[in-house]
Formats: C-alpha cells, sequence, structure tokens
C-alpha cells in the first residue's frame, strides 16, 4: 500500500452530483496535494463492488430526486460495509440527495417514498410549504460556514441524543425550517444541505483533511501489522 496515496471513494459520481459538489472532492484532492499526498478517486456506481474498508474518505453528493430513484435500488449492496465504516469513525461527506439517502427515507413530492440506506436515524420529507433555496451562513464547530442549498426534503432526526446537527443556522433553512440547524455530524460522518461547493470553505475542508490522514496513516498501520 502505498504511503502518500489517499483512496477516495465517490458514491455514483456520474449520478449524484449537483451545483458543483464534485468540486468537493477536488479541493480536498488539491489541500492533500499540498500536504504531499496523491489521490485516486474511484466512482462507484451502478453495479461497481465496493468495500469501504479500501477507502481513506467516501464522498456522495447530491441529486435530483430521479436520480436519487435510481441510485436508491443499488445501494443496500452497500450498506454493511458503510454501516461499519461509519460506526468505525471513518471520515464520509453526503451531501443533499446523498445525505438523504443515508437516513430511513424520502418521501417527495409525487408522494413517492424512497427508500434511504437507514444507517442514520433520520428521515426526510416534502412538505408543500417551502422549496429550501438561497444563500445559507451557520456556525460549526470549526467557524462559519457560507454556502448555497436548494431541495425540497425536509430531514428530521428521530433519534436527537445519537446525532447532532453540523452547525447552527445564521440565515437560511439547513435541515428542515423548523429546527434552525443545518446538517449532521455523527462521528465522522458529515452530512449537510450546503452546495457551491461546501468545501469552499477552507476551515471546514482542512479539518475533513486532517481526519482523512488521521484515516490514512491508521489504515497504514493496519497493513503493515498484517505483513509483519
Ligand atoms: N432531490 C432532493 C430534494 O429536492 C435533493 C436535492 C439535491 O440534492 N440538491 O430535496
Amino acid at each position: 500500500m502505498a504511503d502518500n496515496l489517499i483512496k477516495i471513494a465517490y458514491l455514483y459520481e456520474d449520478l449524484m452530483n449537483t451545483y458543483g459538489d464534485s468540486g468537493d472532492v477536488k479541493i480536498l484532492r488539491f489541500l492533500l496535494k499540498r500536504e504531499g499526498y496523491d489521490s485516486q478517486v474511484d466512482n462507484i456506481s451502478l453495479d461497481a463492488d465496493f468495500d469501504a474498508d479500501d477507502y481513506d474518505f467516501v464522498f456522495f453528493g447530491g441529486g435530483q430526486d430521479f436520480e436519487q430513484t435510481v441510485v436508491a435500488k443499488d445501494l443496500p449492496r452497500h450498506k454493511d460495509t458503510l454501516d461499519k465504516y461509519i460506526n468505525g469513525g471513518n471520515p464520509m461527506l453526503c451531501i443533499c440527495g446523498g445525505y438523504q439517502l443515508m437516513g430511513d427515507y424520502y418521501k417527495t413530492s409525487s408522494g413517492v417514498t424512497i427508500k434511504g440506506l437507514g444507517i442514520l436515524p433520520l428521515h426526510t420529507v416534502f412538505k408543500a410549504d417551502k422549496r429550501m433555496i438561497g444563500d445559507t451562513k451557520y456556525m460549526t464547530e470549526w467557524g462559519e460556514v457560507t454556502a448555497f442549498e436548494n431541495h425540497s426534503g425536509q430531514t428530521y432526526f428521530d433519534d436527537p441524543d445519537k446525532l447532532h446537527p453540523l452547525g447552527d443556522m445564521i440565515e437560511g433553512y439547513g435541515n428542515n425550517p423548523q429546527d434552525k440547524c443545518e446538517g449532521l455530524r455523527y462521528r465522522n460522518f458529515i452530512g449537510s444541505y450546503s452546495h457551491g461547493p461546501l468545501l469552499k470553505n477552507v476551515n471546514v475542508a482542512n479539518s475533513i483533511m486532517k481526519i482523512i490522514i488521521e484515516r490514512h496513516n491508521e489504515r497504514i498501520k493496519q497493513a503493515e501489522k498484517v505483513t509483519d
């Protein structure tokens, strides 16, 4: 295993990438390069094999309802590996439609319920009162973030003791119009409604990069143990 090669899995890169979400991966690769790391991005698309253990970082971007419907049919194959990866404290970033699919379900504006992976106790529903679109600003543990949101799904946590928001809203809607919070931080899993892309906020990008490098070093240690 190459010591300076960071392996990134981009789930359904060709289907899940709204409003510049792939920029999140590009920014991370740029920052990693500056730290002396090469990186490889594998597109884990429909029917592809995937073992999260082989990766230092998993990314899942946003998508329209149609693409989410297509992806949701293929995604359950990866439930066990993602569950283990996330609950093992490894870094994953999910944006908007990808974030929604990690929860129990997303009930769309046409009344269709798209089943999510159910790894995180949250659900998303369309409510006719509002499409949440516009600029957002919120405060995270890494400082202020500015971004852009555009979603009809409203996300609610079903186990608020387990799940914590990524940030407190200053401007915009975030998860839903009532809770005044944005996204999710669970261990090193980050879910967010922020496009633009999110990681143009270098405070967040640098913090995620550090977690990725920690995970990478851990993986190298494990690989060395196996070959000892
Ligand atoms: N289709 C979802 C919604 O409208 C997610 C949108 C997105 O990923 N940009 O809520």
